[in-house]
């Protein structure tokens, strides 16, 4: 059997005050405990150099963060709520259309979902509290491992048949989220207030997105872990 384990180019987080990279040790345990192991990315924009770098990553994990600039989809950001990291940006966005090119497994997370359905044609809600309202508590507080608010999962999906169960409940801490879905992408699973939850893309080895945070649950919670493994065993079967 071929010891090697996949590669998960892991996209860093961006820390404004230290003007400095993070890591959130879910991202990466939650991925080296499904069986991958992950390596977190710098923020290179040069094409030959993302290309490189892309050729080393079996897959790559879109993790949480700063807004999606809004000039992504063609808006202009409403004024005091959205905050943006541009060479995040820059490089998540060269590095989602090598990878989404070259059909290597991907999974996003929070701002890895709005980045993807941006990315691929969509649109978000710069702010829910302004521009969704509803009784459904997307911002949690700690402990970010707990469920805040259920989803609906959909039939006759790759979500619903890994995990058969038709609700979850799932953690939630994002104040943007999908509006238009990118025609490319297809729902998952829904929140109560009509929010998209989970997306993928038909006819991938493996590209899907979930607006929650497997990476705080994957240790209490067996949805969770199986998206990871479901994400690593995309990666296994080339
Ligand atoms: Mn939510």
């Amino acid at each position: 059997m071929d010891p090697r384990k996949p590669i998960v180019g892991v996209m860093p987080l961006w820390d404004e005050e230290k003007d400095s990279l993070w890591m959130l040790p879910g991202y990466l345990d939650g991925i080296a405990e499904a069986g991958a192991i992950p390596i977190i990315l710098p923020f290179a924009t040069g094409e030959a150099e993302l290309k490189q770098l892309m050729s080393m990553c079996d897959g790559l994990l879109f993790t949480g963060g700063q807004d999606v600039s809004p000039s992504l989809y063609r808006e202009e950001p409403l004024s005091g709520l959205v905050h943006c990291c541009n060479k995040r940006d820059t490089m998540e966005v060269a590095a989602l259309r090598i990878a989404v090119e070259a059909d290597k497994p991907i999974l996003g997370i929070c701002r890895g979902i709005q980045l993807i359905n941006a990315c691929l044609g969509g649109t978000l809600y710069q702010d829910i509290p302004s521009q969704h309202p509803s009784d459904t508590n997307h911002h949690g507080t700690m402990p970010y491992d707990r469920p805040v608010h259920e989803v609906a999962v959909l039939p006759n999906t790759p979500l619903y048949e890994l995990l058969q169960k038709k609700r979850i409940g799932v953690n939630s801490y994002h104040h943007q989220a999908i509006k238009d879905l990118a025609t490319s992408l297809r729902t998952m699973a829904v929140s109560d207030d009509g929010i998209i939850e989970a997306v993928y893309m038909p006819g991938r080895r493996f590209l899907w997105a979930v607006q929650w945070h497997p990476e705080f649950s994957y240790k209490v919670d067996e949805p969770s872990r199986k998206i990871f493994r479901s994400f690593v065993e995309a990666m296994e079967e080339q």
